[in-house]
């Protein structure tokens, strides 16, 4: 089930609307909003 690294809430396939891939993985977000966020600041959430 993927998961939310903004905000770590547990998604699923309904819930994950928003989803980025980055350096070959991909994730998944709850709302544009932290989809935004991840991307400001995508060294902070990728570790
Ligand atoms: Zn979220």
């Amino acid at each position: 089930m993927p998961r939310d690294p903004v905000c770590g809430v547990n998604l699923t396939e309904k819930t994950a609307k928003y989803k980025i891939t980055h350096d070959g993985e991909t994730y998944y977000f709850c709302s544009v909003k932290c989809k935004k966020k991840f991307k400001r600041n995508r060294d902070k959430f990728t570790k």
